[in-house]
């Protein structure tokens, strides 16, 4: 159950609240978020909503059955949609296209691929300055210096930046940096990790686990949620299965099956999805058509030179030409 509590609310009502629910043996988590605040209950026993409907400052009681409750599209009217500023939206009315290569490298790259997602409109840049590797070898980023010259870069051409956080010690020194965090599929159950970024008021885009399910990646989203932060963006990147013939599975039925479960907004990430260059372009445009509200493509402009993951990386032709695809898709499900 959640309760939808008024901006109105004095203490008195509070206390009332509290004490009803107190005496009716229902537990309570007071959640206040950046944009509302709400009591969620795990009720044990059946019990009569209106004692609670009732009292003065509870705008609505909502009957929630899914195990996550916050991020449940049963209660909610309408989907939630991410204001990043200066008119870059995240929403369900368009598709919103996110880009950029799997690891910042120099400033070179960064200012070539920030100059092609101008040219092609784009607002919303990727890049990993902590990356999560296999291998203790492999490139691993260039750290927060890396995070500042992306940003430095990006906010003077008017970029948003997405960028992984791997740790909840850096989640401060990062924050002025990043418009939105990503949260990594290695990472997509650190629950201390979603605590601290529940705390923040900077959108999360949230992966699911390597073998996370469904309900694990919303329950996931729930911890984010009940901590405070309303402003995330759930995250489909593929799972690990049997089939060796490509990277991951990436999971269509998971988009469709996360827009009708929850109110949040659905990415795809095809080119971890699939893993191989040559087929991301279809998969973003399944990820469309079931869907999704955006995607987050790994391009670079040397995908055979790129520090990590070239294999599935776009170079700037094959990515325009997705996105010259893209527009058409919009045009005809607009018909
Ligand atoms: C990435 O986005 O480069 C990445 C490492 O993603 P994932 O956590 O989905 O593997
Ligand atoms: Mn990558």
């Amino acid at each position: 159950m959640i309760i939808h509590i008024s901006d109105q609310m004095d203490q008195q009502g509070y206390d009332l609240l509290e004490k009803t629910l107190t005496r009716l043996s229902i537990g309570f988590t007071s959640v206040t978020t950046q944009r509302q605040q709400y009591y969620v209950c795990i009720p044990k026993e059946p019990f009569d909503i209106r004692v609670i409907g009732n009292l003065s400052g509870v705008l609505d009681v909502h009957r929630v059955s899914d195990p996550f409750k916050l991020v449940s599209s049963q209660w909610k009217t309408g989907r939630s949609a991410i204001d990043l500023g200066n008119d870059v939206l995240i929403s369900d009315r368009d598709f919103s296209l996110m880009a950029g290569p799997c690891s910042i490298e120099s400033e070179k790259q960064i200012t070539a691929v920030a100059d092609f997602l101008l040219s092609q409109g784009i607002r919303i840049m990727r890049g990993g300055v902590f990356k999560p590797r296999s291998s203790p070898y492999a490139f691993r980023g260039l750290g927060l210096e890396g995070l500042k010259l992306f940003h430095g870069i990006c906010r003077t051409k008017g970029i948003k930046i997405v960028t992984e956080v791997m740790q909840v010690a850096e989640t401060e020194q990062m924050a002025p940096y990043v418009d939105i965090f990503q949260v990594g599929a290695r990472n997509s159950q650190n629950f201390n990790l979603l605590d601290a970024l529940g705390s923040m008021d900077v959108p999360v885009l949230l992966k699911r686990g390597i073998s996370g399910t469904i309900e694990e990646l919303l329950q996931s989203a729930e911890y984010i949620f009940s901590k405070g932060n309303e402003k995330i963006l759930l995250c489909e990147r593929g799972i690990r299965t049997f089939e060796p013939a490509y990277r991951n599975t990436f999971d269509i039925n998971a988009i469709s099956i996360l827009k009708e479960k929850s109110h949040l907004p659905v990415i795809a990430d095809p080119s971890h999805g699939i893993g191989l260059r040559k087929h991301v372009g279809n998969i973003t445009m399944a990820a469309f058509v079931a869907g999704a509200d955006g995607a987050i493509v790994e391009i670079h402009p040397e995908p055979e030179r790129a520090f990590s993951d070239g294999q599935q990386t776009l170079d700037f032709n094959e990515f325009s030409c997705l996105h010259k695809k893209i527009r058409h898709l919009k045009e005809a499900f607009r018909k």
